[in-house]
């Protein structure tokens, strides 16, 4: 059995029947079977049936957010900001999927008509992260249904409840019971799921997990990757230095810093380090840390215990190595729970440090002097990651040049820690493979078949 934790209370909320071989291979070929109906059903049919999923989600929103709260600990605002804005993702393939998919007649000359077709890939697997699972879940499993392919659904078994939530809303919008299936475990299940013939891998989460998954499937299918990320910022010196700190505290602590896309490193021009310091730790100090369930809470539990020890780690690091800790840097209980990490800042970090290049994953961030652009250039790009980086600055032309020479998928100018559905989502060398959203995030679940039509003459 897989024991649900709630982890702001550390106590088992409920205990789910794992699936087994058996029931994986099963639901397989239940999924090879129903995929051809699915296939063969009008768009628009699978567009009324993704509509209703959408308009679900937001009638249900707050048991859905609780839901969510109570098995990862995610501050319950942000879990049903979570579910509200999964609304806009589906609204966006809604509009797009069908323009993006349909039939485009490249040449047509006398007898002869060239024409490029999209077709599903049949069976997937959708291999899933629990830090947003409404999102890393319908980045996939949205544009899959509604390009006609089956799913086979493993949430996080940190996720599960909102796994099976997803799964019965989804089956209350008339998606086939086949065509959508939920593969309930951990690891074991997961790599069950890869024994199976499936015709596409799309996972999300560690890049040490992503690295198991390439070499199970071994080239051998369409594998798409999207995992961790060591983001960086660099605030240049003619910023405004409290809308940037406001800004990016948050796009570092949000989630409890439990996001693909967090800040996980700053860089500051020299010239307002101390100035911007002194207003991030402000902000960081004004943050709520409480109960998930509270309303106000900014700052919870992290969702795996192990977690706890990682961050003390790159806290004990830092400071062996010379850091200095501004405000936080070490763990705290709260009623029966001892998943909380105080919001750390640290100052004095460099690049022999953990902090400065192994993803965190939590409510830590790293805050380094640099002389100039040159400088932060070469300090963005040192790193095994490459999903997100960003720039503050009132010059949108120094911001390019900059961006320009920095090696990630999403780049930003005065924002960060922001996901578009209309944008590609996609991670560069350990952040992973592929991309999801926007229309190739549509393309990523068809084949295209090219057809050479001449007629008799
Ligand atoms: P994880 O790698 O531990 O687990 C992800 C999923 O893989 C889970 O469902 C897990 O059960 C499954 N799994 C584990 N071992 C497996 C195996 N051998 N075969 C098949 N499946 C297996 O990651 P996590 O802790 O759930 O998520 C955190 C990580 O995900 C962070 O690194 C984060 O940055 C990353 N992430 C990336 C994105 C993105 O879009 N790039 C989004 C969210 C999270």
């Amino acid at each position: 059995m897989l024991k649900i934790i709630n982890p702001a209370k550390n106590e088992v909320i409920q205990e789910l029947e794992e699936d087994t071989p058996d029931s994986i291979s099963r639901k397989f070929e239940q999924a090879v079977v129903s995929q051809k109906q699915w296939m063969n059903k009008n768009i628009q049919k699978r567009e009324e049936s993704l509509l209703k999923f959408s308009e679900f989600l937001l009638q249900d929103k707050e048991r859905l957010a609780n839901l969510l709260s109570s098995e990862t600990g995610k501050p319950v605002t942000q879990a049903g900001n979570e579910v509200k804005a999964t609304t806009a993702r589906i609204e966006y393939f809604l509009k797009n999927t069908s323009k993006v998919i349909q039939n485009e007649m490249v040449l047509s000359e006398g007898s002869l008509q060239e024409v490029i077709s999209y077709e599903p890939l049949g069976v997937i697997a959708n291999i899933s992260a629990w830090n947003y699972p409404y999102f890393v879940g319908s980045n996939v499993f949205v544009p899959a249904l509604l390009t006609g392919n089956a799913v086979l659904y493993k949430p996080s078994e940190y996720a599960s409840l909102t796994g099976l939530a997803i799964t019965d809303l989804l089956h209350k919008s008339g998606v086939p019971k086949e065509v959508f299936a939920p593969i309930i475990g951990g690891g074991n299940a997961g790599s069950e799921l890869l024994k199976q013939k499936l015709n596409g891998v799309f996972f999300t989460g560690s890049y040490a997990t992503g690295m198991k998954i390439a070499e199970a499937t071994g080239g051998k299918i369409k594998l798409q990757l999207e995992l961790g990320g060591k983001d960086p910022v660099y605030v240049c010196e003619d910023v405004d230095i409290s809308v940037a700190a406001a800004s990016l505290a948050d796009g570092a602590f949000y989630n409890t810093g439990q996001s693909c896309c967090s800040v996980e490193r700053i860089y500051v021009h020299q010239s307002i380090y101390d100035e911007f310091v002194g207003r991030f730790v402000k902000e960081v100090k004004s943050f709520k840390i409480g109960l998930p369930n509270e309303q106000d809470t900014y700052i919870a539990p992290l969702t795996r215990t192990p977690q706890v020890r990682f961050l003390e780690e790159q806290v004990k690091d830092a400071i062996s190595k010379g850091a200095k800790v501004l405000t936080g840097g070490k763990k705290l209980s709260i009623e029966s729970s001892q998943n909380y990490f105080e919001p750390t800042v640290l100052t004095g970090v460099n690049h022999t440090m953990d902090v400065m290049k192994e993803e965190s994953f939590g409510p830590i961030i790293g805050i380094q002097k640099v002389s100039d652009d040159k400088e932060a250039i070469a300090l963005m790009n040192d790193t095994e990651y490459g999903l997100t980086a960003g720039v503050y600055s009132q010059n949108i032309n120094r911001a390019k040049t900059i961006l320009s020479q920095v090696n990630s998928g999403s780049v930003y100018w005065n924002c960060c820690d922001r996901v578009s559905p209309r944008l590609p989502w996609t991670g560069r060398k350990h952040s992973g493979i592929g991309s999801t959203l926007s229309h190739l995030g549509i393309l990523a679940f068809v084949q295209p078949k090219a057809w050479h039509l001449k007629g008799l003459t």
